[in-house]
C-alpha cells in the first residue's frame, strides 16, 4: 500500500479530503475559518440550499431519519413511490425505480440486465459507475471509440449472438461533451440494440425545460434513462426511468436495489421538491445557465470549448502536477475549483475542471474569472 501510495504522490495523483461547511450552494468554510467561493460543485441549479427543498426535508425527517431497511424487506416511505411517478413523469417513461446513488444505478442496470452471451457496447470515456457495472455484468463489453459513431457501427457488425446493448454517459462529465444521439439511436434501431442513456450531467440542464439530453436532441428513443438525484436535484440517490417491465424486472434480479437499505424519506423529500421546482421554472433555470457559461467563456480565454452546453468548463493544463499546481493557486485565492487527472481523463489531458451554477450571483462569477485569469497567468507551470 505504502509504495503504491508513494508511487501516486510521485505522479501528482494523490487523492485528498477537503472538508468543508457549506453555508450556500456556492460558498463554504473549511475548518481554519477560510471562506472559499466554489466553482467545482454539481449543484447545477444551487437546490441544495433552496429554502423549499430544506423545508421539505426537514418536514420529512419527522417520518424518521432512516428508511429502516431495503425496500422489499422492511416496506417504503409512500414518497419514494411518489418520486419514481414524477420522474417517470418527467422522463416520458412508463416507469421510474429508485437506487440509492447513480453510481448504484448504474451497476444495479448493467449487472442485471445483459445476460451471458450478450454484449454491451462502452463509450471509452463512460463514467466509471457504467465502467464497473460492466465488469460485474455476465455480458462481454467492447469499448468504442469516444463518441466515433463509425467505430461503434464497425464494432455492433463485427458483434453478433446474442442481445445487443449500448451504453452512453449523456453528457460526458470531465469534458462537457454531448453525446450524438440521434445517431446513436439510428445505430440502436438499425441494429435492433437495446441504448441506455446516463444523463447524470444532462438532467436539470439541457433541453428547453432541463428534461436532458434527449430533450436536447428532440429524440426520445432511449430504452432506458439512468440518472442521479444528486447534481442538479441538490439531494442524494440514482434512479432507472424505463419501461414497467424493465423496473419491475429489476426490482426483482438488480442486487443493489435488492440488498441495500431503501433512500431515508428527508432525501427523497428534498429530491422531489427539487424536481417539482425544476418542472415550474426548467426554461428559467436552463437559460440562466447558459448565460453562466456564456460569461465564464467569454471572460477566461483559456477554458478550452468556446460556446459549450453545459456547464462543465474544462482548462486543459496536461500535466497532473500542473493542474494540481493551478489549483491549489486558485485556492489560496479563495476559490475551488477541481484538479481532474489520469486515470479519470486521459494521460496528458488533466485539467481543471471548473463548473458554473445558476446559483452562482454575477458578483461570484466575475470574481471566479479574475482568480482563475489571474493564477492562470501567474502560472510558473506552464508550457
Ligand atoms: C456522478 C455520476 C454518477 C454517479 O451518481 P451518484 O449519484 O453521485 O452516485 C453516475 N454517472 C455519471 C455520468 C455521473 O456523472
Amino acid at each position: 500500500m505504502n509504495s503504491r501510495l508513494a508511487q501516486r504522490q510521485a505522479q501528482g495523483r494523490f487523492r485528498r479530503i477537503r472538508d468543508l461547511h457549506m453555508i450556500s450552494s456556492t460558498c463554504g468554510y473549511d475548518r481554519q475559518g477560510r471562506r472559499y467561493l466554489l466553482f467545482n460543485t454539481n449543484d447545477y441549479l444551487g437546490l441544495s440550499h433552496h429554502p423549499l427543498v430544506q423545508a421539505a426535508a426537514r418536514r420529512a425527517v419527522t417520518d424518521g431519519c432512516g428508511a429502516g431497511g431495503s425496500r422489499l424487506l422492511a416496506g417504503a416511505p409512500f414518497i419514494l413511490r411518489e418520486l419514481e411517478e414524477e420522474l417517470a413523469d418527467f422522463k416520458g417513461t412508463e416507469a421510474a425505480l429508485l437506487f440509492s446513488t447513480g453510481y448504484m444505478a448504474n451497476v444495479g442496470v448493467l449487472s442485471a440486465l445483459p445476460q451471458a452471451g450478450d454484449v454491451i457496447f462502452s463509450d471509452a470515456l463512460n463514467h466509471a459507475s457504467i465502467i464497473d457495472g460492466c465488469r460485474m455484468s455476465r455480458a462481454r463489453t467492447v469499448v468504442y471509440a469516444h463518441m466515433d459513431m463509425d467505430d461503434l457501427e464497425k464494432k455492433l457488425q463485427h458483434e453478433s449472438g446474442g442481445r445487443r446493448y449500448i451504453v452512453t454517459d449523456g453528457v460526458f462529465s470531465m469534458d462537457g461533451h454531448v453525446c450524438p444521439l440521434p445517431a446513436l439511436v439510428r445505430l440502436k434501431q438499425t441494429y435492433g440494440a437495446v441504448l441506455l442513456v446516463d444523463d447524470a450531467h444532462g438532467l436539470g440542464v439541457l433541453g428547453k425545460s432541463g428534461r436532458g439530453t434527449a430533450e436536447y436532441f428532440a429524440c426520445h428513443d432511449v430504452d432506458i434513462h439512468i440518472g442521479t438525484l444528486s447534481k442538479s436535484l441538490g439531494a442524494l440517490g440514482g434512479y432507472v426511468a424505463a419501461s414497467e417491465a424493465i423496473c419491475r424486472y429489476l426490482q426483482n434480479e438488480s442486487r443493489p436495489f435488492i440488498f441495500s437499505t431503501a433512500l431515508p424519506p428527508a432525501v427523497a423529500a428534498a429530491a422531489l421538491t427539487a424536481l417539482r421546482l425544476l418542472r415550474a421554472q426548467g426554461a428559467s433555470y436552463v437559460a440562466q445557465i447558459r448565460d453562466h457559461i456564456a460569461y465564464m467563456c467569454r471572460q477566461v480565454p483559456t477554458i478550452s470549448q468556446r460556446q459549450p452546453p453545459v456547464p462543465v468548463l474544462p482548462i486543459l493544463t496536461g500535466s497532473s502536477a500542473a493542474a494540481m499546481q493551478y489549483a491549489a493557486a486558485c485556492a489560496e485565492a479563495g476559490l475551488l475549483v477541481s484538479a481532474v487527472r489520469p486515470p479519470t481523463v486521459p494521460e496528458g489531458t488533466a485539467r481543471l475542471r471548473i463548473t458554473v451554477t445558476a446559483g452562482h450571483t454575477p458578483d461570484e462569477l466575475r470574481r471566479g474569472a479574475d482568480i482563475l485569469n489571474e493564477q492562470g497567468e501567474k502560472a510558473t507551470w506552464k508550457q
